[in-house]
């Protein structure tokens, strides 16, 4: 870049002078054929030696001038390049709080600003990845304790080797696998390498589906389960099998965060050429100040109660990136703590039949 400058500054000096030359060269030819027409003969030698020494002088000026200003121009614009040039190295070499002056020329300051914004960008990226790296770490830590404490109980004899110690063990041994399945879910539906294979079908067929395959944890939880649903089949074009884990997840998060003797309603509609699916309780609620951030990895209203429940909080965050492939959507909505929660899938509606 730098190296493009100092060749560009050579030839912004050539054209200054191809410049001067031209309007000389001209100057003097036209100079001669308006004198030749306008002053007598017996003059001509004189009026045109005053107007050569004339345009030679001014020649000269203009070329200082030009030169001078040229340099100045580039030497300013040179600067601001070999700052942004040492600031790239620096964030190459791991320094993502490194930022360039903003220079005040028009040009130069756009450039400096698009600089600045992909260094913060970078910045952003690079704190992801670290809280990403601190999260995984404390999820992993948890079930491994566990197991580490019933394999130290075993060794004590402190507890019975018997089916229900080992259960216990399975059970956490179950939530690491869990943790690390969904760990590389997220990452290949974020990186987009997840492999969606459409298809025309009815969004009531999945969510019946869904929720009889929920039946057990909705009994477990002495909860009630509506499905308010149009007799006509909703069509939409999607992955049925991507559809179904992200109602798996949304219909089991009301069934997890809803309180013995619950409702969970399942609502599908068509709304202005969208398949809408609704999933509403009863439950704990979600505080407004939680609310922007439930979509986020690792992110827990509660994190106490969530952990204990088995959930990963990454969830939320790959039915989200899931809808998105699929060219929908999910939003949430809660009136507050202790007032229910609404979910609404959006999926591009389908009129071609399957
Ligand atoms: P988790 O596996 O912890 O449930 P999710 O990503 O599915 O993770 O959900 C993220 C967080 O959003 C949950 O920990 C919980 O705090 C909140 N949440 C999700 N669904 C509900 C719901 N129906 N009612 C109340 N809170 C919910």
């Amino acid at each position: 870049m730098i190296h493009f400058w100092r060749q560009l500054r050579w030839q912004i000096i050539g054209a200054q002078m191809l410049v001067v030359i031209v309007g000389v060269v001209t100057l003097n030819l036209t100079a001669n054929t308006l004198l030749e027409q306008t002053v007598p003969p017996e003059q001509f030698t004189t009026v045109h030696t005053a107007v050569i020494q004339a345009l030679t002088v001014a020649a000269i000026a203009a070329t200082i001038a030009g030169l001078t200003t040229s340099i100045l121009l580039v030497q300013v614009i040179l600067r601001s390049l070999r700052s942004i040039a040492r600031s790239s190295q620096r964030i190459a070499a791991g320094r993502y709080d490194e930022r360039v002056h903003v220079p005040a020329s028009d040009e130069l300051r756009a450039v400096a600003e698009s600089f600045n914004q992909m260094a913060e960008a970078l910045e952003q990226i690079e704190q992801r990845r670290v809280t990403m790296i601190g999260n995984v770490a404390h999820e992993l830590r948890t079930p491994l304790a566990g197991i580490e404490g019933y394999l130290e109980g075993l060794i004590d004899g402190v507890l019975p080797a018997e089916a229900d110690t080992f259960l216990e063990m399975k059970h956490e041994v179950r939530r690491l696998r869990r943790l690390v399945d969904d760990l590389q879910t997220l990452s290949r539906v974020e990186a987009g390498q997840i492999s969606l294979h459409f298809t025309t079908f009815d969004i009531n067929e999945v969510i019946r589906h869904v929720v009889s395959q929920l039946q057990p944890q909705v009994l477990d939880g002495c909860l009630k389960i509506i499905c308010e649903r149009t007799d006509q089949p909703i069509l939409t074009r999607a992955d049925p099998d991507r559809v179904a884990q992200i109602l798996l997840n949304l219909i089991g998060n009301a069934v997890r965060y809803t309180p013995e003797g619950g409702c969970i309603t399942v609502r599908s509609d068509l709304v202005n050429e969208w398949v809408q699916v609704t999933v509403e309780d009863t439950g704990i609620g979600i505080a407004p100040e939680h609310l922007p951030y439930i979509f986020e990895r690792f992110y827990r209203a509660d994190p106490s109660r969530s952990r204990a429940s088995g959930g990963s909080g990454i969830g939320l965050t790959i039915a989200r990136h899931l809808a998105w492939a699929m060219g929908g959507d999910i939003t949430a909505y809660s009136a507050g703590l202790g007032k229910g929660s609404r979910f609404t899938l959006t999926l591009p509606h389908s009129t071609t039949h399957p």
